[in-house]
């Protein structure tokens, strides 16, 4: 356990960490909308938190890059995974990347989409499959797919995404 080291701004009710502005939403909250969402459009749901996962990862990596210089691509991604997990995104780990062929593999051991008992059929994980393209997309500056190959809501220990190159073109 260790304690978020931020900055409340108490004039303007807001709180920076690691030069980034930040709003506290509760899991019940998150798994609210998305619960919402996915009563009004169905499995369209499903695309609208893949898209926003994918703006929100590639926004987080710009805003990253801007006080993190220096860092190799798998320590920028290490980065970033550690300061998602220090903000309660669940525990993110890097299981493998491989520049040369765009093939990468990351963790989430308890993701916050299958906290509190939450059971799917399927993968559920939308927000971070796009986080983590999105991501990727913007450490590499190419066009990558993402799938969660397993995923902790359907039954499997934790979460998975295999992120590679779109099926219809080759590695460069
Ligand atoms: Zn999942």
């Amino acid at each position: 356990m260790s304690e978020i080291l931020g900055k409340f701004n108490e004039t303007g009710g807001s709180f920076t960490y690691l030069g980034m502005d930040w709003v506290m939403v509760s899991v019940d909250a998150l798994q609210e909308m998305v619960r919402t969402t996915l009563e009004i459009f169905g499995t369209g749901a499903h695309v609208i938190w893949y898209l926003i996962g994918v703006s929100a990862g590639k926004s987080f990596t710009r805003l990253t890059k801007e006080v993190e210089e220096g860092l190799s691509h798998e320590g920028f991604l290490e980065h970033i995974a550690k300061t998602l997990s220090s903000t309660g995104w669940g525990k993110m780990q890097i299981v493998s990347f491989d520049e040369s062929n765009l093939e990468f593999k990351v963790r989430v051991v308890n993701s916050p989409f299958a906290r509190n008992g939450l059971r799917s059929e399927t993968p559920s994980c939308f927000y971070i499959k796009g986080f983590v393209k999105g991501a990727l997309e913007e450490i590499t500056g190419k066009k990558l797919e993402c799938t969660e190959t397993m995923c902790k809501a359907k039954g499997d220990p934790y979460c998975e995404f295999h992120s590679h190159v779109p099926a219809h073109t080759s590695p460069p």
